[in-house]
């Protein structure tokens, strides 16, 4: 529709970054539109429609940018999944591969209680690493992954298939 097209033209992508041969889809002209971020949140929460969930999770730090402003339209909490080093108190930890090395996210031990359901929340869907780690964490202290939401999901890199089968929901398929 025209506002999935709207919310394409504003998505820039940038051959080479961050190594040459990949080609990184920068979002920051949706961010800096207005009307086009509104309609992005707003196409997330249509998206999420029909997931049981009690907070979002967001990852650093382009699912902050996402994650709470859909949290704040749908009256949910909001919980930062961090890279490794910037919460103050006890974490738990989940450390995944990257592509050379390795990577850490972490959450505040307190955040999720056994049993809670929480809908995991980033701009891009790529390899599926992050997510596949964020809902790792996720269950190391109880709680229950509802679903995964995207802005994007780069289709041909597979990610959905290391999610499970939960429920994953994407406004532009790439
Ligand atoms: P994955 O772990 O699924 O391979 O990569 C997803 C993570 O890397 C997300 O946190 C996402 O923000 C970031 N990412 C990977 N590729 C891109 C891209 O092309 N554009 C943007 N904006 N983020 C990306």
């Amino acid at each position: 529709g025209a506002v999935e097209a709207s919310l394409r033209a504003r998505i820039r992508q940038v051959p080479g970054y961050p190594v040459p041969g990949v080609t990184f889809l920068d979002i920051t002209p949706l961010l800096a539109d207005g009307a086009a971020l509104g309609q992005a949140v707003e196409a997330l929460a249509a998206a999420v429609a029909g997931i049981e969930f009690d907070r979002v999770l967001g990852i650093e730090a382009r699912g902050f940018i996402l994650g709470a402003p859909l949290a704040v339209r749908l009256g949910k909490g909001f919980i930062p999944a961090r890279k490794p080093g910037k919460l103050p108190l006890e974490v738990a930890r989940q450390e995944y591969q990257l592509e050379y090395g390795q990577a850490a996210i972490e959450v505040h031990q307190d955040a999720i209680r056994p049993g809670d359901r929480i809908l995991i929340v980033d701009d891009v869907l790529a390899t599926g690493g992050t997510s596949a780690a964020a809902a790792a964490l996720v269950e190391q202290l109880g709680g229950r992954v509802a679903g995964f939401a995207y802005l994007i999901e780069i289709v041909a890199l597979g990610g959905r298939r290391r999610l499970g089968d939960r429920p994953v929901r994407v406004v532009l398929p790439s």
